[in-house]
């Protein structure tokens, strides 16, 4: 092939771009895949055994409010009505989150009115004097769901996931904490929710099935011609530092591994995630996939994957970006560099150094697509 535009990454951003240069231009993209597959961290596949929809990188549902992301993912896949519910398991009890009045009257052993409880987690809370609430997480979470909330379901949650004290965490690594004083025990909160009917595996095909897109895959764009040539615009979605060479340092990351394991019984939990916040547990959380489909009857067993929380090495899959103030800076010093460049774009969770979901992920392909590529490609034609 010989391509008007090479996509490094065929993730939802990747993919979405392709897609959206294909449909418009009659010109040829050229996606470049270091993975055995395509779809990024949301490509999953059926087990053999069970023929259950495995998510490779943990649990992916797909939830959104924004009308162009609906509009663009449905025209490649149909969804379930899946709503996604998550309990706690704590001291072998387990618990709502987000937080709701049903956590508030069990940890509490109580049977507060939504009022009483709004009362005292007010009250909880002021242990944190408001000028301190944005010291640390620790404060923060304090400061919103109250002590005794935090200790069970927050802290060693955290500390598990982050390997370092939650009053030692900048209280940016979260948003302020929701708390209902109602029964509401839905996860997300969007108008759009649910996971594609045949898989994501179907759902990537469906988006990259055009005569104008090819895909190769178990190729690393560093090792290709097209990361030595200056002609061919290329819009980048690997990780920014690596783009050059690590000149002004490594980026921070944290990296989930995952224990898959199946089993001959029929249910193992009943939902499709719970998460465990004691110490004395190792891992984080234990998915079930079966549950994100309860609609689907060729099944047999059980998958469950166990997540576990690190650091990363060179050598592991990046996850979450750790965004410390070195890394703040080290960024900054890349997106200079960016700015310095023709011809290459960088988009994605890797390429901007920043967590996104996957709506978040298309919505920012659309938009660059409709803002910066789109114009660029009608320029040239001029
Ligand atoms: C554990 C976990 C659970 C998640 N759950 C959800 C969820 O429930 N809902 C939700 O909306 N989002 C979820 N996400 C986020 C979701 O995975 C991301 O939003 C989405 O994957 C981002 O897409 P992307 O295209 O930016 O990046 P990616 O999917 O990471 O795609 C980047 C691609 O670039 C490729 N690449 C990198 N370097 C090179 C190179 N040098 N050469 C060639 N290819 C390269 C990579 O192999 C990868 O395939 C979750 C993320 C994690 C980690």
């Amino acid at each position: 092939m010989d391509p008007d535009l090479i996509v490094v990454g065929s993730g939802f951003y990747g993919s979405t771009v392709a897609r959206r240069f294909a449909d418009a231009f009659n010109k040829k993209v050229l996606i470049i895949e270091k993975r055995p597959h395509f779809g990024g961290n949301a490509y999953s596949h059926f087990n053999k055994v069970t023929n259950i929809e495995v998510h490779n990188y943990g649990t992916h549902i797909f939830h959104t409010s924004n009308i162009k992301v609906i509009d663009f993912i449905t025209r490649f896949a149909a969804f379930n009505d899946y709503r996604h519910t998550v309990l706690a398991k704590h001291d072998n009890e387990f618990y709502s989150l987000p937080v709701n009045l049903a956590t508030i009257n069990k940890i509490y052993r109580a049977n507060f009115t939504s009022e009483q409880a709004r009362d005292l987690i007010e009250s909880e809370g002021r242990e944190v004097p408001k000028n301190l609430a944005n010291l640390n997480l620790e404060n923060k979470a304090i400061s919103s769901v109250g002590r005794k909330i935090y200790e069970a379901l927050i802290k060693n949650y955290t500390e598990k996931q982050w390997q370092t004290p939650p009053s030692l965490l900048p209280a940016e690594t979260i948003s302020r904490l929701p708390v209902r004083f109602n029964e509401d025990n839905s996860y997300f909160s969007d108008t759009f929710q649910g996971l594609p009917i045949h898989g994501y595996g179907a759902l990537f095909q469906n988006i990259l099935a055009h005569p104008n897109i090819e895909i190769q895959l178990n190729t690393d764009f560093f090792g290709t011609i097209w990361s030595k040539q200056r002609t061919i615009p290329i819009v980048y979605t690997g990780p920014i530092d690596r783009y050059f060479n690590y000149k002004h340092g490594r980026l921070n990351w944290r990296t989930v591994d995952f224990e898959v394991e199946v089993l001959p019984q029929s249910d193992f939990q009943g939902m499709a995630i719970v998460n465990y916040p004691d110490a004395d547990v190792a891992f984080t959380r234990i998915h079930e996939f079966k549950h994100l489909h309860p609609e689907r009857e060729n099944v047999s067993g059980t998958v469950i994957m166990r997540e576990y929380s690190r650091f990363t090495t060179p050598e592991d899959e990046p996850y979450y970006p750790i965004n410390s103030i070195d890394d703040r800076e080290i960024l900054l010093k890349y997106r200079g560099e960016i700015a310095a460049l023709r011809n290459v774009w960088f988009g994605g969770r890797l390429g901007t150094y920043q967590y996104l979901d996957m709506h978040m992920a298309i919505a920012s392909a659309l938009s660059f697509f409709d803002n910066d590529l789109s114009p660029s490609f009608k320029l040239r034609d001029l």
